[in-house]
Order: C-alpha cells, then structure tokens, then sequence
C-alpha cells in the first residue's frame, strides 16, 4: 500500500491533536507514515503509533529550530521523492500552508489547501466564500500536497495496535544554502492562559462589540467548558481583546464541536472563520441579528446575564 506522509505539528515532542486528525485521514487513503522533523520525538513515538503511522520518518536537525520553514520543506521533499509517497497531508496553519507551498514547488505536484474533508482517493472538500459553495476537487499532478483544517475530523485511534509497532527510519538532510537564509533570532511564547490552543478547540466562546469591552463572562463559560476564547473583529480593533484570538476572514479560522457567539452580530468577515462549527450557539439581544440565521441554538438576551448563568449552570452540573 502506497504511503501516505504526514507532517507532525509538535512542540518539544508533545504532538498537536491536529496530527491525529491527519492520522486518521491518511489511514482512509494509504499506508499512514508521520515526518518527525526536530527534537523530542521519544515524547512523540507511541502517540503516533496508536493513530497509526505505521512508519515514522524522524529527522533530528537543530536547523529546523533555528531556521524558518525552509529546512522543513527541504527535509519533507527528500523523504516524498524517496518513499514514493501517494500523498502529503499537513496541517492548514500558515507554517503548514508555507510548507506545503514550497514543498508543491519542489515535488511539482499540485497543492490543495484548507480541506475539510480527504476521501480515501486523496479527493478534497473545500468550504469556500463562507461556506456559500462547497468545493469538491482532486490533485491532478504529482503527489497531492493537501493541507487540512484544524478539527475537520474527529481524530480516532488505529484498531490492532498499541502504538509500538511501527517502524522508524532516521533520516539525514543535506540542506541547501537557501534553507539558513532566514534565522530565528527571538522567540517569545504568548503568556500562558491555560487554554487550549483557539484552532484545536473543540470547544470555543467568543465575544464581539456587545461584550462592551468586558470579557469577563466570555472568560469564565470558556473556562467552565474547557474552551477556547476567541474574539469579533469589532473587540479587537476596539482594543479589548489581543489579535491572535481574533476569529475571520482577518483572523483565524477555527471550525469546532461546539461555537458560542456571544454578542457578535454575524457579518460575513465573522462568518469565513467559524461557519464549519458543528454545532452554533448565539446569545444576542437582537432578535434581528443576522447570526441567528446559522444558529443551531439561539439565546435572545443580555450576554451579561445569560453567560453567568450558563457558567453557573455548568458549574452546578460538573460539581
Ligand atoms: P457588531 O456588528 O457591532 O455587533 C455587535 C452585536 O452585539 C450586535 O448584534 C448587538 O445586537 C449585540 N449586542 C450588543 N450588546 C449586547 C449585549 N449586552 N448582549 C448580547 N448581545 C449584544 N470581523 C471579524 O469578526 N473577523 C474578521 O476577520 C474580519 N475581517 C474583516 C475584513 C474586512 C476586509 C472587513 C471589511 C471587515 C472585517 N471584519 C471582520 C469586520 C466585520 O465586517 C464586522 O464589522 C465585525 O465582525 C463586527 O463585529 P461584532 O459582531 O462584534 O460587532
């Protein structure tokens, strides 16, 4: 069975459930085999194994830490040309993407990027202009580079295995001079909020202009649901809420179990990131706020008085 590379998204070997989600897509397609590129990939081994990359590729360089993606696209294009592989899957990050560019360029195969779907002959789904039209499409040269979005599946553990038996294969790159042209000189992790990371969620509570400014509620459901906050434009250009969490056409794009809209009033920008949500909740005051329309589950009211009460409510029922 043909192999089906995926690039693992991980830092210092903790492996992001964005990999297991390509994991559990490749097996459909292939012979899932993961690319481990840098360190700590004894952290990493068993978890790939039980979602089932039967082969790991693991390339221990410092110029992966050092350097921006360019090492990655080199090392990732060595091991496709000599595994033969039908397929790369990565995740549609803008390091992903980047990657999955360059690594096109090189394989001179044709690049898919922010799939919701990979069907077992490496065809994609697309969800584009908002989720107007739906893009069904297929790589018609080369080995599909695919990128995908975060939490299009729900990652599932491979059947038979117990995550140690695959193989492994330690890889050595020569990178090119292009590869060290552009050096990392600082790294500043955001400060820790104890959240999980807003793309990975499956949970996320965001807030727009009808917090006026205060987050406090949308914080405290968050926390009560283990979700992530995310934010309307409107709250960040008002200077309420950082630009990372900033979800839209601007922003990030995040595609969950579960969204909550909390006075955010449904413009189309808002939408293009968080219309893949599986299931919406909106709380707005506005009967007439354009947001209904996608809402599964609709609050009428003041997100002031009913965000505390959801946050009690679950408070109550998870003790
Ligand atoms: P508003 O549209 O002002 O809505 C506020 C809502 O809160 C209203 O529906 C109101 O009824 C409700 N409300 C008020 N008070 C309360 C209360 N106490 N309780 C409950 N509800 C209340 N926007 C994004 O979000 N992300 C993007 O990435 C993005 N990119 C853009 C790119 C471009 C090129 C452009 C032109 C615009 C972009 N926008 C983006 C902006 C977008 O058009 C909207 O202006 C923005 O989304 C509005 O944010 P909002 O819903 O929070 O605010």
């Amino acid at each position: 069975m043909a192999e089906i590379l995926v690039l693992v998204d991980h830092v210092d070997g903790a492996v992001r459930k964005t990999t297991l989600e390509l994991l559990t897509l490749a097996r459909r397609a292939g012979e899932p085999a993961a690319v481990f590129l840098g360190s700590g990939y004894d952290a990493a081994r068993e978890t790939l194994g039980t979602y089932g990359a039967a082969k790991v590729y693991v390339v221990e360089a410092p110029e992966f830490e050092q350097y921006l993606v360019v090492p990655k696209a080199e090392a990732l294009a060595q091991i496709a040309r000599s595994s033969g592989a039908a397929g790369v899957l990565l995740t549609s990050t803008p390091e992903g993407k980047e990657i999955a560019a360059r690594l096109a360029v090189k394989l001179g195969s044709g690049i898919i990027t922010d799939a919701v779907d990979v069907a077992a002959d490496l065809t994609t789904t697309q969800s584009v202009f908002a989720g107007e039209y739906t893009v069904t499409a297929q790589v018609t040269t080369g080995a599909p580079v695919i990128t995908v979005k975060p939490n299009a599946v729900t990652p599932e553990a491979a059947d038979g295995t117990d995550g140690t038996d695959g193989t492994e294969e330690k890889v050595t790159v020569a990178f090119s001079d292009a590869a060290t042209k552009a050096r990392i000189v600082d790294r500043k992790p955001r400060a820790a909020t104890g959240r999980p990371e807003l793309t990975e969620a499956s949970i996320v509570v965001s807030g727009g202009r009808g917090t006026g400014g205060d987050f406090a509620p949308v914080e405290a459901l968050a926390d009560a649901l283990g979700a992530a906050v995310g934010a309307s434009r409107a709250a960040v250009d008002s200077g309420w809420y950082p630009h990372a969490y900033q979800i839209g056409q601007t922003g990030k794009t995040v595609s969950p179990q579960l969204y909550l809209a909390a006075g955010i009033s449904g413009a189309i920008q808002h939408l293009a990131g968080m219309q893949t949500s599986k299931t919406i909740v909106v709380v707005n005051k506005d009967p007439e706020a354009p947001v209904f329309a996608l809402a599964d589950f609709g609050v009428v009211g003041d997100l002031r008085t009913v965000l505390p009460q959801a946050t009690a409510e679950i408070g109550k029922r998870t003790g």
